[in-house]
């Protein structure tokens, strides 16, 4: 493959059905975020967030998550401010989960996982299309937010009352209406840092946001999202479930706190 990457053994913990991706390239994602080597930055803007309701189209079981899609013919739904110039529209959420609470996050803090990991994917407006800028190093901004067991989510509810008929790989419902900022926390303080997708190709076009605070999710609202599978109807169950990729290695980037 000429990006470079793989699928490696299927043992351990992190494997997905068909296993999980390797790549070597120097911006790879995720990555432990150590607060304490991530000095603040006092140039980061704070992160603007404006989106649109009426954007929200439909929740789909893509066979390594499932993706919320937004339309993103105009600058309905942006993201700008933060660490990047110019704007940004967002294209769709997915979260990544583990099999049990002790696990699931993509990045850590200084070490510790939490059990799931909420992706909302921005392009840059500077290329035509979500196609285009997802191969140019400033071509994607991610804002990640973690989950941490706690009370139920009424926001989160409202996803995974659709996940129900999603159940299987290619299924795809509308769901429309949605507004993503109800799953933000308090707080849009974050890190920042380059890096890549954490899905196969692995590119490496993604300026990371982390949020450091994190929403709630109740043990049985994991257990609803552990309810989805990686198969297709009538194939051989294989429950979706630890579809997180491991902290990839630093390589010498910074990573820049919003906050003292
Ligand atoms: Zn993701």
């Amino acid at each position: 493959m000429s990006h470079g990457w793989g699928y490696g053994p299927t043992n351990g913990p992190e494997k997905w059905c068909d296993g999980f991706p390797i790549a070597n390239g120097p911006r790879q994602s995720p990555i432990d975020v150590v607060p304490g080597q991530a000095p603040h930055d006092p140039a980061l803007k704070p992160l603007k967030l404006k989106y649109d309701p009426a954007t929200s189209q439909s929740i789909l079981n893509n066979g390594h998550s499932f993706q919320v899609d937004f339309l993103d013919e105009a600058d309905k739904s942006t993201l700008t401010g933060g660490p990047i110039s110019g704007t940004y529209r967002l294209r769709q959420f997915h979260f990544h989960w583990g099999a049990s609470d002790d696990r699931g996050s993509e990045h850590t803090v200084a070490g510790t996982k939490f059990p799931c990991e909420l992706h909302l994917v921005h392009w840059n407006t500077k290329y035509p299309s979500f196609g285009d800028a997802a191969g140019q190093p400033d071509g994607l901004a991610v804002v990640g937010v973690f989950l941490k067991i706690g009370s139920a989510n009424p926001s989160l509810q409202k996803i995974l009352d659709a996940v129900e008929s999603i159940k299987f790989k290619g299924k795809q419902t509308t769901f429309a209406g949605f507004d993503p900022k109800i799953l933000l926390p308090p707080s849009l303080d974050y890190w920042t840092y380059d890096g890549s997708l954490t899905t196969p190709p692995l590119l490496e076009s993604v300026t990371w946001i982390v949020l450091r605070q994190p929403i709630s999710v109740s043990p049985a609202q994991m257990a609803q999202f552990r309810s989805l599978m990686f198969s297709g109807e009538g194939e051989a169950a294989c429950c979706m479930q630890d579809n997180y990729r491991p902290p990839q290695p630093l390589k010498g980037r910074k990573v820049r706190a919003s906050f003292k």
